[in-house]
């Protein structure tokens, strides 16, 4: 049985003040026992935000492949676990597009991740040109196979974020979700085999609030959500947290 996941991404978003917000997401979280909570500030908010609410796992949104070494303005997944990161995203759209990363490179940090102790949040989706041209299956499906690290099971998560729905306020039809997150299992069985792909969890990411939260976590195979926007103050997240429980 697989425990649900919410995981915020407050992108290139918040400052010291914003952390306040942790506090209502945190007594959320505790009232939700069921359900694993998580939020990935920028690089800079992840150690005051572990140490002010030690309960809520806090992650970073990227992470380099090597654990140390000459790469000017980057971060090693052992750094972050040392800054108090229990998770790490990697491969979100807006990093495969703005820094060009690969399935190989996005593979990397995967592995580089779950090596350093950290859960690896793994992210795939098509864009809009990619789902009108009727692709988005084999598109997430390639992703997949060259993103995935082979560790699999409960230390990979992976989200399915439609990059068109990302920031949009549109999401795909429940069926198109249904169809996807049951790909996205038949691909990891495929790549991991059955017993350690039924263990990863499957977010759906993209445009995720309060009023559709509920919708969309009773797709089969949605395991949770990965929320951008709707995770920057607790008045908009803990609804999300409330969906889930
Ligand atoms: C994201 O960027 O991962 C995301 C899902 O953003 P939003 O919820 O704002 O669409």
């Amino acid at each position: 049985m697989r425990r649900r996941l919410i995981a915020g991404n407050w992108k290139m978003n918040g400052s010291r003040e914003s952390l306040a917000e942790l506090d209502g997401i945190a007594a959320a979280a505790g009232a939700a026992p069921g359900v694993d909570v998580a939020i990935c500030p920028p690089f800079t908010l992840i150690e005051r935000a572990a140490a002010r609410t030690p309960t809520l796992p806090i992650g970073a949104q990227d992470c380099h492949s090597a654990p140390k070494g000459a790469h000017t303005g980057c971060v090693s997944a052992g750094m972050l676990a040392e800054a108090g990161a229990r998770l790490v995203i990697v491969g979100h759209s807006e990093r495969r597009a703005a820094q060009g990363e690969t399935d190989a490179q996005v593979k990397a940090k995967a592995e580089a991740a779950i090596a350093a102790g950290l859960t690896a949040i793994v992210c795939v989706g098509e864009t809009e040109e990619q789902r009108e041209a009727g692709e988005a299956e084999a598109v997430v499906s390639a992703q997949l196979r060259g993103s995935v690290p082979v560790a699999g099971g409960d230390v990979l998560v992976v989200a399915y974020e439609p990059v068109w729905a990302i920031g949009t306020g549109r999401i795909p039809s429940l069926e198109d979700v249904r169809v996807m997150h049951l790909e996205v299992r038949a691909v990891l069985s495929d790549l991991l085999g059955a017993d350690r792909a039924e263990a990863v969890r499957i977010l759906y990411g993209g445009s995720m609030n309060a009023a559709n939260a509920a919708d969309l976590l009773a797709v089969p195979n949605v395991d949770g959500g990965l929320i951008g926007g709707a995770s920057l103050t607790a008045a908009a997240f803990v609804p999300i947290i409330e969906a889930a429980a």
